[in-house]
């Protein structure tokens, strides 16, 4: 991992003392170091991995010439105005080439995928065809070469197919498969680290006395981890007690590559982890100019990298999307991943004051006409997880907007493509 430098948290114009989204982002970038180590991996297990090593083509894909359909390979010189007849000599099925030579004036029956008889450079589609015995009659128009599929047209031997950083998809697994190609090398996973703090918290079958909730945060950062592919270190519920902190994050220090926390990073009176990290590690604490998810505490404690999450859980969601889960991708050694950003409009009022990058839940949808329109989700607090499980989009509102009347066109950035 990259040194770490502690930087004074930056005066945003619009908000003091407070760090602009994408500044925040540029700070995040420049302290990670992708992943080094490696292991070999089964096909069939690479996948939603990332590739360390170029896939080289060490075959011409397709390896042959072959019939692009069902019909009857022949000569181009053959094609005369139409209708012309031409003799059949024999057949081509896929797997099984016909073994003969071809003359001029002949034709071999082939079937899609088949290998062409080498004589021959062109094939009439069936359709286009009436058999009469061993005579066939071409109608219609031809053209020389038509209906074949060349050696190595579609990939040359040597040719590079995907990319090291490139994280593998279904897709990539037939490709690579289709190359002949079993094995290949990927980077480790990522250990993440994970708990919650508050006193308050109580795990699922626990009952709950005043005062108390059952803990959420644990949960979506367990669903948005595991869908990133990283190796989950859950450590559960630690109290807001200074010496509990600082034994839990040690330990998580140790274990992982990436610790993050939910809570406590805020400025009541049983808020420890900036004082903690601070005292473990290095401390860069930001107040973000956005909305939820304000405070932000990152830095780093021995080689692991720490992320605290505010304790609000939507707040823990979006500061994740928007912050975590590029870090984590670029540790992973990914290439970095598109995120759509679309264009829709919103069929709300939306009320803002100017200030602080808003991230809206919004419901995403497509009129009858195929226009993309968004509607938010109502209340925005960011206690009300259900606004995140009913919404399918952000609605990006800028810093500087002051709101918006139902009707404008805004930005939104689906949850599809977030991951
Ligand atoms: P904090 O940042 O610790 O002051 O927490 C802010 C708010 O988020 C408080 O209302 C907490 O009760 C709530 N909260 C903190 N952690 C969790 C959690 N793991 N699950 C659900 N709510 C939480
Ligand atoms: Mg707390």
């Amino acid at each position: 991992m990259a040194e770490f430098i502690p930087q004074p948290s930056c005066a945003d114009p619009s908000e003091p003392n407070s760090l602009s989204v994408s500044a925040a982002h540029e700070r995040i970038a420049q302290l990670l170091t992708p992943v080094s180590a490696w292991e070999k991996r089964p096909l069939r297990d690479a996948l939603d991995k990332v590739l360390n090593q170029a896939i080289l083509s060490p075959i011409d894909v397709p390896a042959y010439n072959n019939s692009a359909m069902d019909g009857y390979a022949i000569f181009g010189e053959d094609i005369k105005a139409e209708p012309f007849n031409l003799k059949q000599i024999g057949i081509a099925y896929a797997g099984q080439p016909f073994k003969g030579e071809v003359k001029q004036g002949e034709c071999v029956r082939i079937m899609t995928g088949a290998m062409m008889p080498p004589e021959c450079d062109t094939v009439i589609m069936q359709e286009h065809v009436a058999v009469d015995g061993d005579i066939i009659i071409v109608h219609g128009e031809q053209r020389a070469t038509q209906n074949v599929r060349l050696a190595g047209e579609d990939i040359a031997t040597g040719e590079t197919v995907l990319d090291v950083g490139h994280k593998i998809t279904p897709a990539d697994l037939g490709l690579i498969a289709s190359l002949g190609i079993g094995e290949v090398t990927v980077k480790s996973a990522l250990r993440v680290a994970f708990f919650s703090t508050g006193d308050e918290l109580k795990s699922i079958g626990q009952t709950l006395e005043a005062g108390q909730i059952y803990d959420s945060n644990r949960y979506t950062l367990h669903g948005m981890l595991t869908r990133l592919g990283v190796d989950l270190i859950d450590m559960g519920v630690v109290s807001d007690d200074k010496g509990a902190l600082r034994e839990a994050l040690q330990l998580a220090s140790q274990q992982a590559d990436v610790v993050i926390t939910s809570g406590g990073v805020s400025v009541g009176d049983a808020d420890y982890v900036k004082e903690m990290l601070a005292e473990l590690g290095q401390v860069d604490f930001w107040k973000i100019a956005m909305k939820p998810g304000r405070p932000l505490a990152f830095g780093k404690i021995n080689d692991a990298l720490f992320f605290g999450l505010p304790g609000n859980p939507v707040s823990v969601m979006v500061t994740f999307y928007q912050f975590v889960l590029p870090a984590l991708q670029q540790l992973s050694g990914e290439q970095p991943a598109y995120t759509p950003q679309l264009k829709a409009t919103c069929t709300s009022k939306i009320r803002k004051r100017p200030g602080r990058f808003e991230f809206q839940r919004g419901i995403l949808s497509q009129s009858t006409d195929g226009e993309l329109q968004v509607m938010t989700t109502g209340e925005q607090g960011s206690g009300i997880l259900r606004s995140m499980s009913v919404a399918n989009c952000f609605i990006l509102l800028e810093e500087h907007c002051d709101g918006i009347e139902a009707g404008t066109v805004v930005t939104v950035q689906p949850f599809a493509g977030l991951i």
